[in-house]
């Protein structure tokens, strides 16, 4: 078995997944950057990490493709004979109102963002469980508590991870293994770049600190849910959001 920690972050090739990544990598861990669609932008994470003086390994998958996320799962448990966390940050925004929405549109938004959090926990949770230790950190979304026009497949799925985050805390806790959520709000990435200007000027308007996030300051609190120091805190969600909501 390795003697690296090594953690797995979906979603890691850009944004917040790849601060996340690299906000992790240290000389005793070794960092999977997954990614689907943008195998460079992975690599310049995988060098940021390395960077860090740790090791990191870029790894393509789409975690909503059930056998895809099997077959990488078992593959980084075979090199390294173990996980220790999980951050399930990989996620899309397909946005348009309830009226004009496509079940597509729908489905695909569900399948990324929901389903592939199922999965990859599902691939976790045994060799974690058997190493009696384990960290899953879930990235959902402000909006899974306030709601926002636009957003009704976005916002259900990002709620649906807090309940997955909520139930599979309960059923592992006795493992030693803790699941919490992290909920940003508005982040500066390449996801909220692509919103109109009119939509970014009403969304900080809502933000009582006056400026965007960065996605460093969501992979802040990240990696202390994953720290051992946060042994006791499981089914939790930490909203980072500049006030903009509170729970
Ligand atoms: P982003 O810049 O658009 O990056 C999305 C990441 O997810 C990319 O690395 C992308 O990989 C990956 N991804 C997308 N579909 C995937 C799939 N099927 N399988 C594997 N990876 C996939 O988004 P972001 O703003 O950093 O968001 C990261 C997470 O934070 C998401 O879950 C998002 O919903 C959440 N969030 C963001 C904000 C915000 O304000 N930005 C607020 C609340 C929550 P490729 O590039 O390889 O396709």
């Amino acid at each position: 078995m390795s003697e690296q920690r090594v953690v797995v972050v979906t979603g890691a090739s850009r944004g917040i997944g790849r601060a996340i990544a690299v906000q992790m990598a240290a000389p005793d861990t070794h960092v999977i950057v997954n990614y689907n669609s943008s195998p460079e932008a992975a690599n310049e994470t995988v060098s940021l990490a390395r960077g860090r003086g740790g090791a990191a390994t870029a790894m393509g998958f789409d975690v909503a493709d059930p056998e895809a996320v099997k077959v990488a799962f078992d593959q980084i448990v075979e090199t390294h004979g173990r996980i220790d966390v999980l951050v399930n940050n990989a996620g899309i925004a397909k946005d348009n109102l309830l009226a004009l929405m496509k079940p597509a549109e729908w489905d695909v938004v569900m399948a990324t963002n929901l389903k592939g959090a199922f999965l990859c926990s599902q691939a976790v949770v045994r060799p974690m469980m058997r190493r009696r230790f384990g960290r899953i950190v879930n990235v959902t979304s402000v909006v899974a508590a306030t709601g926002n026009p636009g957003q009704c497949n976005y916002s259900a799925a990002k709620a649906g991870i807090i309940g997955l985050t909520k139930s599979l805390a309960r059923e592992i806790v006795s493992r030693k293994i803790t699941v919490n959520a992290v909920a940003p709000g508005y982040i500066e990435t390449d996801m909220t770049a692509a919103l109109p200007a009119k939509a970014r000027e009403a969304l900080l308007a809502q933000i009582p600190a006056g400026r965007p996030g960065a996605p460093e300051e969501v992979a802040a609190a990240v990696a202390f849910l994953a720290s051992d120091a946060a042994g006791y805190i499981t089914g939790q969600v930490i909203h980072v959001n500049g006030g903009m909501f509170m729970a």
